[in-house]
């Protein structure tokens, strides 16, 4: 069924099939200048020393992990209300993925306190999402972790030029990664990028990201690399310079389109505020964010009931999800027995509406009032 609204719409236009064409004309498609191009975007737009293009950011993480020696044995701290990624490449190195709870329905991040009570001397970093670009409590997790020597991992998908007190997010952990997944705010397909300023880590992610093999890092000037060592045990993690190009693009666009996404967050909230059963999380948020997605919190409600809101604005043609399924309730995790209250009330009770920098007053209005006459007649 094609949605009146849908969830969330691609700001593609003819500037990314012109770019593609062009990488592809040019005969370079695989990692080269476009992706490099890319990377120099990141670091100014950034105001970071180092960007590393990844194949994604489930890679991207991985690699954070593989560079902040977290081992087998190992504990890392990190949400569950977040996308399964997050916690998987905990895994993927052998270690122990321990899951925090959030602070509320009015602030679904990570909540520093309960990082606090799960710290064992098995602890070694802290896996921080913020969630729909809102920045999570960074002055409290950075002194946790400066106090018990844990390193800070941003994932930081939702929040590309999102704020935490005049810095961006991913530039305030060690390293923060970026997805360009279609339905992010940076779409290439798939794609990601690492960020730090440590430039001891980002020379082995280069490494990493390219089997450990010393003539990718290095880039030698046009010349033809006849020999190569292999100094560490890598991946393929490479972008594509035609993924690249159209990233070069998205990035041209990233600050209109969160410009307009701040406007529609602004009707989202003045109309919702007059909606009875709605918590509206982040509105006390005064800094710029990103506004990946919408989500809303229904008071006072149970799963049964979210599900048939969520139906009838279906019906009425309005595209919602859920951020997220709770990971800590996944077959793979059952075992890790988790006790996560407030993450357990929002997994259920949580609906994301839809946002994307094309939608119009009306349709916000049209939105809210849909949801009003289903939650209150
Ligand atoms: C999208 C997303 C990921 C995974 O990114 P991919 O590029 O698809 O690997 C990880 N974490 C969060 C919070 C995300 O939203």
């Amino acid at each position: 069924m094609a949605y009146k609204i849908p969830l969330f719409q691609l700001n593609f236009d003819e500037d990314e099939i012109q770019a593609v064409t062009n990488t592809i004309r040019s005969k370079w498609i695989s990692t080269g200048p476009k992706c490099e191009e890319l990377e120099q975007q990141f670091v100014e737009m950034f105001d970071v020393n180092y960007a590393i293009s990844m194949s994604n950011c489930t890679d991207a993480l991985h690699l954070a992990c593989t560079l902040c020696e977290i081992k087998p044995g190992d504990e890392v701290l990190c949400p569950s209300l977040t996308f399964a990624a997050s916690a998987n490449c905990i895994r993927y190195v052998g270690a122990t993925p321990v899951f925090c709870d959030i602070v509320g329905p009015e602030d679904i991040n990570i909540d520093p306190a309960d990082i606090e009570r799960k710290i064992t001397s098995k602890t070694k970093a802290i896996i921080v999402v913020h969630m729909a670009g809102f920045p999570a409590d960074m002055d409290k997790i950075m002194s946790i972790a400066k106090k018990h020597n844990l390193k800070v991992i941003e994932d930081a998908c939702h929040g590309p030029l999102s704020e935490y007190k005049g810095k961006k997010l991913g530039t305030i952990g060690d390293i923060g990664c970026f997805s360009f997944f279609s339905n992010k705010n940076i779409s290439t397909g798939e794609g990601g990028m690492m960020i730090t300023n440590n430039e001891v880590l980002a020379k082995r992610a280069r490494l990493l990201r390219s089997h450990g093999m010393t003539t990718m890092s290095y880039q030698r000037a046009g010349g033809h690399a006849t020999s190569y060592d292999v100094v560490d045990l890598g991946y393929n993690y490479r972008m594509d310079d035609i993924r690249a190009s159209i990233g070069v693009v998205q990035m041209n666009k990233l600050q209109k389109d969160l410009d307009k996404r701040v406007e529609v967050r602004k009707w989202y909230d003045e109309k919702l505020k007059s909606v009875k059963g709605v918590i509206v999380p982040f509105t006390e948020n005064k800094e710029f964010v990103s506004n990946y997605i919408m989500p809303i919190v229904l008071k006072e409600s149970n799963v049964e009931k979210r599900d048939q809101v969520r139906d009838k604005l279906h019906a009425a043609g309005i595209q919602t999800s859920v951020h997220y399924p709770a990971i800590h309730r996944f077959s793979i995790y059952k075992d890790y027995k988790a006790t996560l209250p407030q993450t357990d009330y929002v997994t259920d009770n949580e609906i994301t509406l839809p946002m994307y920098a094309s939608l119009t007053e009306e349709d916000i209005t049209f939105i809210v009032e849909t949801l009003d006459t289903i939650l209150n007649g």
